[in-house]
């Protein structure tokens, strides 16, 4: 399912450029706009909802197809020495676009 007022559904449909780095049927990894890390990464899925709260069965699949995924998507793209994932939930967090996403973080030592 997908929403027409959301950014990330936008960028998985190719309506708004992005710097994909990895594309399946399921999913797209793309770089962040705002880098918070020598490497930042999103990770999201084509399929849209907005938070990890909102998680069921079905849902619980995409994520875990992304997450075993993730780990060679990373190292291809300059995380050979580790990473780390993000998940924000809510205001509290800062999440600012709400269709869920996985921030992958590394290319350098991260401070915690
Ligand atoms: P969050 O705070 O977890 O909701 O993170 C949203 C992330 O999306 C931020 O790190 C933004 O820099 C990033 N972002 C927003 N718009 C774009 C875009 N058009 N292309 C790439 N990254 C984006
Ligand atoms: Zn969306």
């Amino acid at each position: 399912m997908k929403d027409s007022n959301c950014i990330f559904c936008k960028i998985a449909e190719g309506q708004i450029p992005s710097a994909k780095v990895y594309e399946d049927d399921n999913m797209l990894v793309f770089k962040d706009i705002e880098p918070k890390a020598k490497v930042h990464l999103l990770a999201i899925g084509k399929d849209h909802f907005k938070l990890l709260s909102e998680m069921d069965e079905e849902r619980s699949r995409l994520l875990s197809y992304m997450l075993e995924k993730i780990p060679a998507i990373a190292a291809e793209n300059g995380c050979k020495n580790g990473f780390r994932l993000v998940i924000n939930q809510g205001e509290d967090a800062g999440q600012t676009v709400f269709h869920l996403h996985v921030h992958i973080l590394g290319g350098e030592p991260l401070p915690w």
